[in-house]
């Protein structure tokens, strides 16, 4: 067989898995297609942020080796999307417990590291509700970038609803794993005790979730093995780049320093060389943890811009 062949061979792979992700788009109820979006005005896309209380930190474990010691009280963050008359979340924020029983729910080791003050209405369905008033079941998807706690920590919002719940398939692995290790780590077993009353699904790649390109998750490994990211597509602005813990803090992308928790450094690393590229082309990249960027940051019911 000539080299050519082969090659073919590999294109006809990677095809079928786009046609699999675009497959996978139409599961959703309401996920549109392309084909039906080229053929329909374009949907008015916002985004909504939320902050879901905040971890009382230490600068070194956002960003590596740097400034030793020094308290960093960092928000909590997720997002809500409405394209059109449909919504999507991206990441939920801490489970309700946290609200309760940080140390018992967390486990002291990572309190020590990571002390979370968060109030009950700070709550993933609590914000939406009071802000959007919408419920988890109305949502026609939820994407999260990584099973980590202050991420993926109130997906149990969604139980029995449905909605689809979209990890990337490597991120699943790793969070069998942790469930099946028992351990408190910045995994939480107990979050995915609700896994089986949940419609998860698995991206392995690129997801454009309404086919019409305005929303699309996309790997960005490093922090975590599984990590994906968010494009936003708004109806004016720029666009948004969620880059959830890829991207922690601005000063992260600005001086390339690497995630104080991490996975694979260098994959980390060049997740952040990404998106400096995309902020030179004038893309929003959106950190989830910076107090500062954060500080004059509109929340919902505002529409977030900036
Ligand atoms: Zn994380």
């Amino acid at each position: 067989m000539s080299d050519g062949l082969s090659r073919r061979g590999f294109l006809k792979i990677a095809a079928a898995t786009a046609v699999t992700l675009g497959a996978e788009s139409a599961v959703g109820p309401g996920l549109r297609r392309t084909a039906q979006a080229a053929s329909q005005p374009a949907a008015d896309v916002k985004a909504y942020a939320f902050v879901c209380g905040i971890l009382k930190t230490q600068t070194q474990y956002l960003l590596k080796d740097t400034r030793v010691g020094s308290p960093f009280d960092i928000p909590v963050t997720f997002f809500v999307v409405r394209h059109g008359n449909d919504w999507v979340a991206f990441d939920t924020g801490n489970n309700a417990m946290v609200a309760k029983d940080p140390v018992g729910y967390w486990s002291k080791p990572v309190t020590d590291a990571y002390y979370p003050v968060m109030k009950d209405y700070e709550e993933f369905h609590i914000q939406l509700k009071k802000h959007l008033g919408i419920e988890p079941k109305d949502l026609k998807a939820a994407i999260i970038s990584h099973g980590h706690l202050d991420h993926a920590g109130a997906i149990d919002n969604f139980k029995g609803t449905g909605v689809p719940i979209y990890f990337q398939k490597s991120e699943l692995e790793t969070i069998k794993k942790a469930v099946e290790s028992g351990k408190k780590t910045a995994y939480i077993p107990e979050d995915f005790k609700v896994m089986k009353d949940l419609n998860i699904k698995a991206i392995d790649g690129v997801f454009d979730v309404f086919g019409d390109k305005t929303v699309v998750a996309f790997p960005t490994p490093g922090h975590t093995e599984g990590h994906q990211s968010l494009l936003v597509k708004r109806s004016g602005g720029k666009p948004l780049i969620l880059a959830a813990d890829a991207m922690y803090t601005v000063e992260n992308m600005r001086d390339a320093i690497p995630p104080g928790l991490a996975w694979d450094i260098p994959r980390s690393l060049t997740a952040l060389y990404v998106f400096k590229v995309m902020d030179y082309i004038d893309a929003e990249v959106v950190p989830s943890h910076d107090p500062d960027y954060w500080k004059t940051k509109p929340l919902a019911p505002q529409v977030y811009s900036m």
